[in-house]
């Protein structure tokens, strides 16, 4: 028996793995588990895809240009206040490693995204896991003052909630810590507001964004940061040299260049969310008022776990998530189901008041 773990940091042997949702090879399955966007991608993508095709023998541009000056123009700031990464996730672990060390803090509140615990732990870092109040709301302890904090993630839209935080807490969240904020708006296209002007207003503010929801592209890799120009320029030394790709650059830039696609999409997907929401709530499911392109379902008079068992048995895949357990106490579990088509939502309404 050879003994490999020895050979390893504590922090990664000791960690549990993320857990991404899965993804099911059969092409029969009505997918709703993994946030993905029901419409394909502007088919100007795929054209500019096959475009780079041409050059794939030379390096792609470290710092993804022509994005960065499309997307400038779309999102009114300069390309430089603009860092390119392979998803958003990759900004997600490129901004853990700059500004957290070993030991110190990062804070993000629970239930949220699971992601950001993972990143903690492999860079040897603590989280504080900071509960919501029941409507999903910043309480008070997250404003709190903390030794060794260093950074703080808040999605927004939050998963698996869709709630939004609004930006005056935002600005009174980023006047009272000494640290960055991170504002992870993976689903912002979705919401009615989003948070790039508050940038100017306080430069420890940063967003990031992903190209993997609203514009259908999850396939792609491809996410980015906006965030004050003399950030952009640390950040830029913590990345890999060539951490997106001339396919996905090409792609992404082609996706952000076709407004009316994503307008159009966006406008479909808000649509079924919002017929989606009081049907759930006949069936007698508790749903947050989402601002995403998923729900957030939980029940308080039967378990939900069986009934994401039964709607998988029936080719039905929603994601079923446990949050009763967290350093924050637990909270307990729901199914968080993504907006599909009409009609596959249609189908997976069906199926539930069948087993209901
Ligand atoms: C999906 C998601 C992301 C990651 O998106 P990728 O760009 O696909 O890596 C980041 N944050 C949240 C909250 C998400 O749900």
């Amino acid at each position: 028996m050879t003994d490999l773990q020895k050979y390893l940091r504590p922090e990664i042997v000791d960690m549990a793995p993320y857990k991404p949702g899965e993804q099911p090879g059969a092409a029969k399955v009505i997918k709703l588990n993994t946030n993905e966007n029901p419409y394909p991608p502007s088919p100007k993508v795929r054209e500019a895809i096959l475009g780079a095709t041409g050059r794939l023998e030379r390096y792609p541009d470290p710092i993804a240009t022509s994005f960065r000056m499309v997307a400038s123009d779309v999102l009114g700031v300069t390309p430089d206040q603009i860092l390119c990464g392979n998803g958003s996730d990759d900004i997600l672990t490129i901004l853990t490693r700059a500004f957290v060390g070993t030991g110190q803090k990062l804070r993000l509140p629970f239930p949220s995204y699971i992601l950001y615990r993972t990143l903690a732990q492999i860079q040897g870092a603590c989280y504080e896991e900071i509960r919501f109040t029941e409507d999903f709301q910043l309480s008070e302890s997250f404003f709190e003052k903390s030794k060794e904090l260093k950074l703080v993630f808040l999605p927004n839209p939050n998963s698996p909630s869709g709630t939004v935080i609004d930006h005056p807490t935002i600005l009174r969240l980023a006047s009272r810590l000494d640290c960055p904020i991170v504002v992870d708006e993976a689903y912002v296209d979705f919401a009615q507001e989003n948070a790039i002007g508050l940038i100017a207003k306080d430069p420890r503010i940063m967003v990031t964004r992903t190209l993997s929801k609203s514009y259908g592209l999850a396939g792609l890799r491809f996410g980015y940061l906006v965030a004050h120009e003399q950030m952009i320029g640390y950040l830029r030394k913590v990345k890999d040299s060539y951490n997106t790709d001339s396919i996905s650059i090409a792609g992404a830039t082609a996706a952000m260049s076709d407004q009316a696609w994503l307008k159009d999409n966006v406008a479909k997907i808000v649509a079924t969310r919002q017929r989606m929401i009081p049907r759930l709530k006949q069936l007698g499911f508790n749903v947050t008022a989402s601002q995403a392109n998923f729900v957030w379902a939980t029940r308080s008079d039967q378990e939900v776990q069986p009934m994401y068992q039964k709607l998988k048995a029936q080719g039905i895949l929603v994601r079923y998530m446990d949050y009763t357990q967290g350093t924050a106490g637990p909270w307990g579990d729901g199914l968080r189901i993504s907006v599909g088509t009409d009609a596959e939502i249609d189908a997976m309404l069906m199926v539930l008041e069948s087993i209901l």
